[in-house]
């Protein structure tokens, strides 16, 4: 039965495509049976994966499935050995509203991915950067959350809203949703600045868990802008042995319930 992992950040362009779509690679490498979600409508994880193909999925995608156009089996596409992804659309934003006005709608994508569960180890979902009802959906589907962060005052500061947001699943519609940790991304050692933020981080949040830091990695940049996961684009690289450690420690955090 699939672990949910929902990888999310209210903020933007921290990281969460990229530690999406790099970390199902690892877990994939590991033997892992992954299932990708992109609830995000900018479908840059979509893209990654099958390029310009996104367009071909007008009435298969993530919004047909939360409206209940499709059924979950027809909207999974393969992508890699192990891979497979729930695509996102252009005309995924449209969608909103008429989701927003539906029955249910908190539980939507819960009961759509109730039947292919048994099917992966892992779902992982990545998010958009806003707090609107993909990511309420995406959350209260969750096992997990796995916030990216870059090492900057207001990242660290905003941290606060994604425990609040957290805490209001909780109490709302997902008892038994955890933290599954904190990745500090593009970190340098370049400057004494993300050192001192990871310092600040450890002191405002103690009880948060922190896991793998990913290097600042031109060749992660690179690999994103191809569409390529880093172990295709630099196998040997440092981000890619961050990556293969994260998943290592996922692993380790999760199968040992
Ligand atoms: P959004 O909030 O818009 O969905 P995001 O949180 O998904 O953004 P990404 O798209 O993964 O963020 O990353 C934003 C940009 O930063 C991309 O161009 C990506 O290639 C780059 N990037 C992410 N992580 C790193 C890294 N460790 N080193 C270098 N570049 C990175
Ligand atoms: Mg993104």
């Amino acid at each position: 039965m699939a672990v949910v992992i929902s990888v999310a950040n209210q903020k933007g362009g921290v990281g969460k495509t990229t530690l999406t779509l790099n970390l199902a690679h690892a877990l994939a490498n590991r033997g892992r049976r992954v299932l990708l979600v992109d609830v995000d409508p900018q479908f840059n994880l979509t893209f990654g994966l099958i390029g310009l193909k996104v367009l071909e999925y007008e009435n298969n995608n993530v919004g047909t499935l939360l409206t209940k156009e499709s059924n979950v089996e027809d909207t999974i596409i393969p992508v890699r050995e192990n891979i497979h992804i729930i695509p996102s659309h252009l005309n995924l934003s449209q969608k909103e509203i008429e989701i927003i006005n539906s029955y249910n709608r908190e539980r939507r994508l819960e009961k759509a991915l109730r039947p292919v569960l048994p099917d992966y180890d892992y779902v992982l979902i990545d998010n958009p950067p806003s707090m609107g009802i993909f990511l309420v959906n995406s959350l209260t589907t969750s096992d997990y959350v796995l916030i990216p962060l870059e090492l900057s005052y207001f990242g660290v500061i905003g941290m606060q809203l994604m425990f609040n947001l957290m805490k209001m699943i909780k109490e709302e519609t997902n008892e038994g949703l955890s933290l599954l940790g904190i990745v500090p991304n593009k970190f340098t050692r370049q400057t004494k600045v993300p050192k001192t933020r990871l310092q600040e981080l450890r002191e405002t949040y103690p009880n948060a868990p922190l896991l793998t830091t990913i290097p600042q990695s031109v060749a992660l940049e690179k690999a994103h802008a191809q569409g390529m996961s880093i172990f295709e684009f630099d196998g040997d690289g440092r981000a890619a042995k961050a990556f293969t450690k994260l998943a290592g420690e996922v692993i380790e955090i999760v199968e040992r319930r």
